[in-house]
């Protein structure tokens, strides 16, 4: 499968969704290539707080409904695939895919982060509460931090127990995301080991990595590719956004933008390309 794009875009989480509706209203080509589900971290995130227009807070889930009916009214190619590598042609990008090649003028990059895991058989990164069945289970939680007490607090809904084990003393969670945990009979063990705690279900939330295996030929090929926001050096079209290139700004608004100022960029590179012709 052979597709012309100006504007492919890797990762359907917030930043690539963002990313696909501003440039498909700019009157971009899009495509928007997603290996999972389109939402990404979102959708498990249990109460968000912190992105504007919802006054009382929303479930991350609903939050990402909304972002796909949106995504839904515009004309952009949503893509079930996982991105393999990506190489240059000239002035092409050749993106491969599981499901073939696709050929692009601009890339945006918006893959978010792949969770860290401890080694232990039976461990769920970052588990998703909707499809984690947990009634009448232990929980156990390994993290310190908003992630683990966020699911903490939600697991703690239907679980029998929730225990978090933290590796340190200091919670770095936020205070209002710790007092929410807490307030729902989470159990915090401090400097603990969560091998030797028994549990039911053992959920890891110790952190992420920002690896992008498939642009490991381009960072090759062009030295001194730095993954930040916004547009590389070189090879010009190359857009990082979200959470792959913002060290501990991860959230779903600073992602949103990010993808937006890419699309936005991406359409005036092309627009002054078009006007040198
Ligand atoms: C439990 C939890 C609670 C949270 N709560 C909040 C909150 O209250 N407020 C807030 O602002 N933020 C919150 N966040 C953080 C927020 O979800 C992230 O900052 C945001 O989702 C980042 O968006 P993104 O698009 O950059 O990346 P992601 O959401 O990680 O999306 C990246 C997407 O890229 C896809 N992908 C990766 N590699 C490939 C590939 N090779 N090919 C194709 N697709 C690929 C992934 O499948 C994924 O869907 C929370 C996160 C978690 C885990």
């Amino acid at each position: 499968m052979v597709l012309n794009y100006g504007l492919a875009i890797v990762g359907g989480g917030p930043a690539g969704i963002a990313a696909a509706i501003h440039a498909s209203r700019l009157g971009l080509t899009t495509a928007l290539v997603e290996k999972n589900e389109l939402g990404g971290q979102a959708n498990i995130a249990p109460w968000i707080e912190n992105y504007p227009g919802f006054p009382d807070g929303i479930r991350g889930r609903d939050l990402i409904s909304n972002f796909k009916d949106q995504l839904a009214r515009w004309k952009v190619k949503v893509i079930s695939a996982e991105a393999v590598s990506l190489n240059l042609d000239e002035n092409v990008f050749v993106l491969k895919t599981s499901a073939g090649n696709i050929l692009a003028l601009n890339i945006i990059v918006a893959t978010g982060m792949s969770p860290k895991t401890i080694g232990i058989k039976n461990e769920i990164p970052y588990a998703d509460p909707a499809k984690t069945p947990h009634d009448g289970k232990d929980v156990l939680i390994a993290g310190g931090g908003d992630c683990a007490f966020d699911l903490a607090a939600e697991f703690a809904l239907n679980a029998k127990s929730v225990t978090i084990s933290m590796r340190g003393e200091k919670i770095s969670a936020i205070h209002r995301v710790a007092e929410r945990a807490k307030k729902r009979g989470v159990r915090i063990i401090k400097n603990s080991d969560p091998t030797k705690i028994p549990y039911d279900i053992l959920i890891s939330c110790i952190g992420k990595n920002s690896e992008v295996p498939f642009v490991q030929n381009i960072i090759k090929n062009f030295a001194g590719l730095t993954i930040s926001p916004g547009e590389a050096k070189a090879p010009k079209g190359l857009f990082f956004a979200g959470d792959i290139c913002r060290g501990r700004l991860r959230h779903i608004a600073i992602a949103a933008g990010d993808g937006i100022a890419a699309a936005q960029s991406a359409y005036e590179r092309l627009k002054k390309d078009e006007n040198n012709k």
